[in-house]
């Protein structure tokens, strides 16, 4: 990674799946590395994680974000896990100015950096020496504020910014079948390539997803889909189109797709 002054930064939106994929290497964690060895280095990271769904619109302000582990049930190996990235307090603070009127919160000591964005983290900038910060998803708003403020967000590409939004396109955890782990269930592989229809050739419409047939049972809940309008948000900004960088599915209901906006 070097620093190429003047570039436009690429922007990722990136399908995490299981925790454990922090401590494994498969095909996916091999296209986030072979990404983040290949990017030019940023001077920060913005991270838009699935896992940080609140009831506002928020940006972590901390100079040393903790490492939260927001889960259960996963081996110690697992809880032990840091991710020791320093916070960036004047990134958090361009990125309030940049959204106004849009209210940012920014939160100086309550979240961190969560496994939406370290376990993905821990393959696309292994050395945890770029500074991360993390916006939240606001609960309380439909998808065309999601892609709104992910175009407003455009411009951190040219200050050198990453934004790397991670969730999943399809993430039914109560379906979830194991005895299908590289495969997924005919709805939700048609609705990951309606998705990747959109993303690859007309982001901004990215929204109509939502009549989708299978939207119902491919988003049982917004939190993993919304990352992806982020991306949108930023492709229709540069009235551009997003690449697939690997895709794929597990256990029947987990879209493991990823794009990359360059
Ligand atoms: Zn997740």
């Amino acid at each position: 990674m070097g620093t190429v002054p003047g570039m436009t930064m690429p922007a990722v939106f990136i399908g995490h799946g299981s925790p454990m994929n922090t401590l494994e290497r498969n095909r996916y964690t091999d296209a986030w590395r072979e990404f983040g060895s290949s990017m030019p280095r940023p001077r920060a990271i913005l991270a838009i994680s699935a896992h940080w769904f609140i009831n506002a619109t928020a940006v972590t302000a901390m100079q040393d974000p903790k490492t939260i582990h927001d889960f259960f049930g996963f081996p110690d190996a697992l809880f032990a896990f840091q991710y020791d990235a320093p916070g960036d307090p004047q990134l958090a603070s361009e990125i309030v100015d940049m959204l106004a009127p849009t209210w940012v919160g920014p939160d100086r000591d309550s979240w961190g950096l969560d496994h939406g964005t370290w376990s993905v983290l821990a393959h696309l900038a292994p050395a945890a020496d770029i500074p991360v910060v993390q916006l939240s998803l606001n609960a309380f708003q439909p998808l065309q504020y999601h892609f709104e403020v992910g175009a407003a967000l455009a411009p951190l590409r040219d200050r050198d910014v990453l934004i790397m939004a991670s969730g999943n396109v399809v993430h039914h955890l109560g379906m979830l079948d194991r005895r299908l782990p590289d495969s997924g269930y005919g709805w939700a592989v048609s609705f990951d390539e309606e998705a990747r229809r959109l993303m690859t050739r007309s982001p901004s419409e990215i929204t109509s997803l939502e009549r989708h047939a299978a939207y119902g049972s491919a988003v049982p809940t917004p939190d993993h889909f919304l990352p992806l309008m982020y991306l949108a948000g930023l492709a229709g900004a540069a009235g551009a189109t997003c690449d697939t960088m690997v895709e794929g599915f597990a256990m029947g209901s987990l879209s493991m797709t990823s794009y990359v906006l360059r």
